[in-house]
């Protein structure tokens, strides 16, 4: 199945990516994860993508389209994918569109996951993380630490990432209302987008958007 994931920041999306491509064996392809590796690689798009980033300006869509074509072409992805991350405004899926149809393939569905938006600020904007191991995230209502402000697995100081402060977060989905929700339109006149409810636990929302997919079986 070649798969679009798509949802606001907070929506789960990473988490749902990786277990999604596990359950259908496809590859999870993410947009952090290729630029990484590009850069990491000095491949010839990470070597541009890096100049923009260090000068301060967003990567054109050319570059970040450039590295999804690369790696769709590779062997894993013969079968299908699961992006997430891109595209992220319509001239990314319209080249994206261009891409498959040049191939000869076409999109399977169109994963739209669904989340209030106090719900994403509120799970935002809880979060609180570790200053010795970032990976020992906390949230302030979801799962507190036993002490306020304390890590119960390393007892450090637990802060709020400047990224996840409530004006942060509400400014991160205007973007994704301005920029990448239109998307959505662009595949709904396509007939591809599955929209399911990103609520609940995560195993939950995995196995709603396997029976979205029709994959329930896999
Ligand atoms: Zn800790």
């Amino acid at each position: 199945m070649r798969i679009v994931l798509v949802g606001p920041p907070g929506a789960g999306k990473g988490t749902q990516a990786a277990y999604l491509a596990k359950n259908l064996s496809i590859p999870h392809i993410s947009t952090g994860d290729l630029f990484r590796a590009n850069i990491s690689q000095g491949t010839e798009l990470g070597k541009a993508a890096k100049a923009f980033m260090d000068a301060g300006n967003l990567v054109p869509d050319e570059v970040t389209i450039g590295m999804a074509k690369d790696r769709m072409a590779q062997p894993d992805a013969e079968g299908g994918f699961l992006l997430d991350g891109f595209p992220r405004n319509v001239s990314q899926a319209e080249a994206l569109d261009e891409s498959l149809k040049a191939d000869g393939q076409k999109l399977d569905a169109v994963l739209d996951l669904e989340v209030p938006e106090d719900e994403v600020v509120k799970r935002i904007a809880g979060r609180r993380i570790c200053r010795n191991d970032s990976s020992h995230v906390f949230h302030v209502a979801y799962s507190a630490p036993k002490q306020e402000g304390v890590c119960d697995t390393c007892g450090g100081e637990l802060y709020q990432r400047g990224d996840d402060t409530e004006e942060t977060v509400r400014r991160r989905l205007e973007v994704y209302h301005a920029e990448t929700e239109p998307i959505i339109d662009h595949y709904k006149a396509q007939g591809l987008v599955v929209t399911i409810s990103a609520l609940g636990k995560v195993t939950e929302v995995t196995k709603r958007a396997m029976e979205a997919l029709g994959r329930s079986d896999a």
